[in-house]
């Protein structure tokens, strides 16, 4: 049977308590985490989306060689940025619904604490360095549109068309086809018609001293509304990191991981001690329970694509998709290309 206790006698109780520490320890065993990771060694190591096997083991090679976390991360990133063929970052990535690429980045530097981003950055290849330079030699964290454009052209950066030949013939190809009722004729569909192409590459590394950076970059979602930025350039969704416990990132669906604030929610997983594949799985269950009616089947299961990618202190890496998905991680051996945990097997 319950026993009453008053508000007044209960408040008492537990002052008491807390002054004679009878209370502590279950508080403290709440939060076993942090403690935990900060004594285990940590390694040299990295985790991206699948189209980063080649940056994880730049980002790698470059920390070994004594280069900062973060620095190793951006050049990392700017393989895809600069690669034409990856439609879905930087030089080449699919453009808005007018035909512009609008570009979005965030970044963080684990070991000072700081944090930049760049939202709907036109003309300028790399966003990754543009982020980088907004936490470095600003008081800022996101600058975007025009101005950022302007802050990027004043430290040299050249401002120059984003499209490719291809790029600009899938966004025409979506034009011509998008309504029955518009102006242009309709063409044979190519393959970026139809289904939204989503894409784009997030990164977390650790090294040896256990410094800890994470860093997004990509085009967004093709054919979006003019100015919409997605989750990559909030800090916070799109990437987090916390030098003290790990970090973390995501792509797909970016308004679903804003919803959930998803880079954050992973990194605090993994504070309460889960590992870096389960704290992403927990955030991929959370963005599920957080989507709208419309973003659901009848069977509850989402209608789009999340994934998260996480790192510790110690180096661990994983990665956790609604569907089943592959990311890749260096494990300061070799690069590899892995499957992610899921929630449903896919439909
Ligand atoms: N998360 C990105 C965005 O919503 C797109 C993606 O990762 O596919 O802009």
């Amino acid at each position: 049977m319950m026993k009453h206790t008053s508000r007044r006698s209960f408040l008492g109780t537990a002052a008491s308590a807390v002054a004679g520490s009878a209370v502590v320890p279950s508080l403290v065993s709440a939060f076993p985490a942090p403690a935990v990771l900060r004594s285990r060694a940590s390694k040299f190591a990295a985790v991206s989306s699948a189209n980063g096997i080649r940056g994880v083991a730049r980002a790698v090679e470059l920390m070994m060689s004594g280069i900062d976390t973060l620095d190793a991360a951006v050049e990392g990133v700017k393989i895809q940025e600069l690669d034409p063929n990856d439609n879905s970052v930087g030089y080449g990535g699919l453009p808005n619904e007018a035909g512009v690429v609008q570009l979005d980045a965030s970044c963080m530097h684990g070991p000072t604490k700081r944090a930049g981003a760049v939202g709907a950055l036109e003309g300028i290849k790399t966003p990754s360095e543009v982020a980088r330079l907004v936490m470095k030699y600003t008081d800022h964290i996101l600058l975007v549109g025009e101005g950022a454009k302007r802050f990027a052209l004043s430290y040299g950066f050249q401002e120059v068309d984003l499209l490719t030949p291809e790029s600009r013939e899938a966004w025409l190809r979506w034009r011509a086809n998008r309504g029955k009722d518009d102006d242009y004729l309709d063409v044979p569909r190519g393959e970026d018609v139809g289904a939204r192409v989503t894409g784009t590459i997030n990164m977390n590394v650790t090294n040896a001293k256990g410094e800890i950076s994470s860093i997004t970059t990509t085009s967004g979602l093709s054919w979006k509304i003019p100015g919409r930025v997605g989750d990559s350039p909030i800090v916070g969704a799109g990437q987090y990191c916390d030098n003290d416990i790990g970090a973390a990132g995501s792509t797909g669906r970016g308004e679903s991981c804003i919803m959930v604030c998803g880079g954050f929610l992973t990194v605090e997983h993994m504070r309460q001690g889960m590992s870096p594949t389960d704290a992403a799985l927990e955030t991929c269950r959370r963005a599920v329970a957080m989507s709208a009616p419309r973003l659901l089947h009848p069977d509850g299961q989402p209608n789009y694509g999340l994934t998260f990618y996480a790192i510790n202190k110690a180096g661990e890496t994983g990665a956790a998709s609604f569907y089943p998905s592959r990311y890749a991680a260096h494990d300061g051996n070799e690069a590899t290309i892995r499957d992610t945990a899921y929630l449903f097997p896919r439909r």
